[in-house]
């Protein structure tokens, strides 16, 4: 728990999105930027919890109060760590996840829940803006031949493992893109 009064001193704050008019021009970001320093701050408000259930609340079983306390103190590198153990992509989930995980939290009983989703999204996208996410290509082939069938968030997640493990993968999509819906 990187501030033990995070959550009494310091309010909810998060990215603002971009007005429609210009939305629809384009297909950058929904959101505009949120400076990192106030993500770190944000991920203050964190109690580390004994019982987190932010963790029930994510599908993925997020490390969740692991990941916030690493942002808060800058440790990039381990936050990207902690949170490729349980999610192949935060890129996505961090912004397309309808966030269950802050629906959870219990600073959210009787104020507003950290802003977990704005933390992951940040922690892939200084993972990316540092260099700390790379290929981890396997240290021996297993020989297999996989096929994967779908190419939405789980089909190519299994496929990423899979490809780690040492398998050679084929991952099949119906339509004309990867991606899935
Ligand atoms: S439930 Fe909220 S306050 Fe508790 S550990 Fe999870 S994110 Fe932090």
């Amino acid at each position: 728990m990187g501030k033990t009064t995070g959550f009494l001193e310091i309010e909810r704050e998060v990215a603002l999105t971009r007005p429609v008019a210009e939305r629809v021009r384009d297909w950058q970001d929904l959101y505009r930027e949120f400076p990192q320093e106030s993500v770190q701050r944000q991920a203050a408000r964190c109690m580390d919890c004994g019982i987190p259930f932010c963790h029930n609340g994510c599908t993925l079983h997020n490390l969740i109060p692991s990941w916030n306390d690493l942002v808060f103190r800058g440790r990039w590198d381990e936050a990207v760590a902690a949170m490729h153990r349980t999610n192949n992509f935060p890129e996505f989930t961090g912004r397309v996840c309808p966030a269950l995980c802050e629906a959870s939290c219990v600073v959210g009983i009787n104020r507003e829940p950290v802003t977990i989703r704005q933390i992951e999204k940040t922690i892939a996208e200084e993972g990316f803006r540092r260099g700390l996410i790379k290929p981890f290509p396997p240290s021996a082939k297993s020989g297999r031949r996989v096929a994967v069938v779908g190419s939405g968030p789980a089909g190519l997640a299994a496929s990423q493992q899979l490809v780690r493990a040492g398998h050679a993968v084929t991952l099949f999509e119906k339509n004309q893109r990867v991606g899935g819906l």
